[in-house]
């Protein structure tokens, strides 16, 4: 079946007399039978749940892969990959990496014995140079945020199998519907459902999809159901009902952001445009062999500095002035201000979250807030 389809219908079984809408199964506790056999295979709701299953199915088969497990946030999903590695692994991330997972690698898991090195995935001699005996997983995030950077995953992939590593990516901001990490080499796909997949801002999720349940991803399901941090079924079922429409919204945030680029690229008062759907965009190339579209994130830079940027930000009216990303609104943030202050982020740089408003709306508040 197409994407559209399985976006309608993966994970969801209706049999005669079933309501169409799956029901949210609120219940912590299941039946046994007088044998103790479980005759729905429901124990206890952290273990598993109807719900937590159906959309945990979808996010396989949407990935294209054959196992997920979903999470409270796209933050425990990402604890769930770095714990099933051992004291003194060593890691090779992104130099430009979601601060969050940056934090959680500085604060929580170097104390918990993991070894870090932070390279520029762009360049594989840095990443061929920086393995070592004990480089256990490379982590991918790409485009990357804020400077939507593109790394060649299957390139990357290469050179950390060589080395005897596991590659895991983010895919949170191009989506199943952008990029398949899975089917360009990579052993487990990550996301923060909160952003696209959740699409609405107000959902926390995360999920980590393999492509076999062995290995690294026993350690996740075992993170998962003893460690509990698991989404609640309401949370489930409102991300599964959101995870319809998601093949149309991405198409609207693709077309609405590549219009955008193009059009803020051209404006006197910007010095750069950072989109992959540009043809100046240093990694195009790579980005139209491995992504389907260019997503929906951009970032551009003001002429006129801090200053400038944030004159900006205090002049749009429609676009809401937020963190986060990936909702059906439009969101614009200066980043450098959010991040540590040893970013390098430029200062004059806003990062936007196109939505799936009509396009000229979107574009007319930005360029009445340019002034
Ligand atoms: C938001 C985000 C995360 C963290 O997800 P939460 O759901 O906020 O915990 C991880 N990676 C990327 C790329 C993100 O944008």
């Amino acid at each position: 079946m197409k994407v559209e389809t399985l976006a309608v219908h993966a994970g969801r079984t209706i049999g005669p007399g079933d309501p169409v809408s799956n029901p949210i199964v609120l219940s912590t506790v299941f039946q046994k039978s007088a044998d103790g056999s479980l005759p729905s295979g429901h124990l206890y709701t952290r273990l598993g749940n109807p719900n937590r299953e159906s959309l945990e199915a979808c996010l396989a088969e949407l990935e294209g892969g054959a196992v997920a497990a979903a999470f409270a946030s796209g933050s425990a999903a990402s604890m769930a990959v770095f714990h099933g590695l051992s004291h003194g692994d060593h890691v090779i991330a992104p130099q430009d990496v979601y601060h969050g997972t940056r934090m959680l690698l500085d604060k929580l898991y170097t104390r918990w014995g993991l070894q870090i090195s932070y390279v520029d995935l762009t360049d594989l001699t840095a990443v061929r140079s920086a393995t070592m005996d004990n480089t256990r997983l490379v982590w991918i995030e790409t485009p990357s945020n804020p400077l939507l950077t593109v790394t060649d995953i299957e390139a990357v992939t290469r050179v950390a199998h060589e080395a005897g590593a596991l590659v895991a990516v983010d895919n949170t901001w191009p989506t199943p519907l952008v990029q398949r990490p899975l089917t360009l080499g990579a052993d487990v796909s990550v996301h923060s459902t909160t952003k696209y997949l959740g699409g609405h801002s107000d959902l926390l999720g995360g999920c980590v999809v393999a492509k076999s349940p062995d290995g690294i991803f026993e350690h996740v399901r075992e993170f998962q159901t003893k460690g509990g941090g698991v989404p609640s079924p309401f949370d489930c079922w409102l991300l599964r009902r959101s995870i319809a429409t998601l093949p149309y919204r991405m198409r609207a945030h693709c077309d609405n952001a590549r219009r955008i680029a193009q059009e803020l690229s051209q404006h006197p008062k910007i010095e750069t445009v950072h989109y992959p759907g540009l043809p100046q965009h240093p990694q195009h190339s790579i980005a139209k062999r491995q992504m389907a579209d260019s997503g929906g994130m951009l970032s551009f830079e003001v002429r006129g500095g801090r200053e400038a940027a944030f004159a900006v930000v205090s002049r749009v009216q429609l676009i809401a002035h937020a963190t986060s990303l990936g909702g059906v609104e439009s969101l614009i943030e200066h980043r450098a201000s959010v991040e540590d202050p040893t970013t390098s982020t430029p200062e004059n740089l806003l990062r936007l979250s196109v939505g799936i408003e009509n396009v000229e709306d979107i574009l007319a508040d930005l360029i009445h807030a340019l002034g």
